[in-house]
């Protein structure tokens, strides 16, 4: 099979779909990969690097679109390269089709074959191509809500793990999943008072037997947040209600109760935030401050480090890849069912039901 990895054009998107390790794998299976010139810089991967791993180097992202029958990038086309796919093209991407309509209706036009990394889903229900991204935001929201304590930044001045004779910050983590887990273990690593906080509590038996003496355990409710909030130094948002929007969790009320400086990290901004005073903030303007409240609302954290997380992503991919080259989509969604449900539009058909529950499209 022919693919084709191009360079992102996203604003502020530096992560690749394919690292060299990844090239070198295809070819060895027998597969010609073309790269466009320049693609892997912003992960530190030159050309060079992925020539020597076998691939072509094509200088326009119109020349990968053309040639290739699976394209293997990060992000979803955006406007610009919507005319440069071909009917029966297959994509293999993130593409959160139920969030925007006209890349809906444009992949649908363009009679492409979709398939979308977030649906990608084990008879577990795990969704094993979100999985390295929730580790990569929730480690970061760690590293994030130590940064934003400085009193530089107009946190309390607070270091994170304190140091001797000096009483580390304390740490509170809404939901214990992927997020809620990595940022609970950085923030315990760096010696933090810790607390995670999930509806579920056979999580909670789970990681009360794996986390360390300093992260403690408690069930949420109204009452237990509304008191915690005022004691804790950063407070990380890390629910999901899968395909539901986050539950408001802390209020605007709740606020002046808190000390000044808190910062709340809140990684659930993209499923709208379970912080009501979150709203998303990019990279380049990351925080905002209100009654004394540190906010911390960045959409694309994994953004932020595209060496780790171009890395982490391709690592669950590329397997996934393979079995889409070596077989073809239709043999490779056939024996494989975590594969078939990244199907989303097929040849201008949706093909999956939460995309045509969101535009009423027939499916
Ligand atoms: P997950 O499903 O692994 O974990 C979510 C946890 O939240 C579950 O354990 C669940 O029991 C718990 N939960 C649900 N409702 C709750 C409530 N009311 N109170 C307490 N706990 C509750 O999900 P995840 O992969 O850890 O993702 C968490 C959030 O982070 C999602 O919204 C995801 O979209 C988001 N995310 C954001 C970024 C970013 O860059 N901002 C990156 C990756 C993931």
């Amino acid at each position: 099979m022919i693919i084709g990895v191009p360079k992102e054009i996203k604003p502020a998107e530096n992560r690749v779909g394919m690292t060299p390790a990844g090239v070198l794998e295809m070819t060895k299976a027998g597969h010609t990969v073309y790269v466009q010139s320049g693609a892997g810089t912003g992960t530190d991967f030159y050309d060079e690097d992925y020539e020597k791993a076998g691939a072509r180097i094509l200088p326009t992202i119109e020349e990968v679109y053309a040639i290739a029958d699976m394209i293997v990038k990060v992000k979803e086309p955006i406007e610009p390269e919507y005319k440069l796919i071909k009917e029966n093209q297959l994509l293999f991407t993130y593409f959160h089709f139920a969030s925007c309509e006209p890349l809906t209706k444009a992949m649908i036009e363009q009679k492409a074959i979709c398939l979308a990394y977030e649906t990608v889903e084990t008879p577990d229900r795990k969704l094993p191509l979100l999985v390295p991204m929730s580790e990569v935001a929730g480690r970061m929201a760690t590293q994030e809500g130590a940064k934003y304590l400085e009193r530089f930044y107009g946190g309390r001045g607070l270091l994170l793990g304190g140091v001797p004779g000096v009483p580390p910050a304390k740490v509170l983590v809404i939901g214990g999943g992927v997020v809620g887990t990595q940022a609970a273990k950085m923030a315990s690593g760096m010696g933090a008072d810790v607390t995670i906080m999930d509806l579920n509590i056979d999580r909670l038996r789970y990681l009360d037997d794996v986390m360390p003496e300093n992260v403690n355990t408690l069930v949420p409710n109204e009452m237990t947040i509304r008191e915690a909030v005022k004691d804790f130094d950063v407070i990380i948002g890390a629910v999901l209600i899968p395909g539901a929007k986050a539950p408001k969790l802390i209020t605007r009320d709740m606020l002046p109760t808190m000390k000044q400086g808190t910062v709340l990290v809140d990684v659930a901004i993209d499923q709208g935030g379970c912080f009501e005073t979150s709203k998303p903030t990019t990279h380049q303007d990351p925080t905002y401050i209100i009654d004394d409240v540190i906010h911390y609302t960045v959409a694309n954290m994994p953004g932020a480090v595209p060496f780790t997380s171009t890395l982490a992503l391709t690592n669950a991919t590329l397997p996934y890849a393979l079995q889409l080259a070596n077989k073809g989509w239709q043999k490779a969604c056939n024996e494989n069912s975590a594969l078939k449900l990244g199907l989303n539009i097929v040849k201008g058909d949706v093909v999956y039901k939460g995309v045509s529950e969101a535009f009423d499209l027939p499916y």
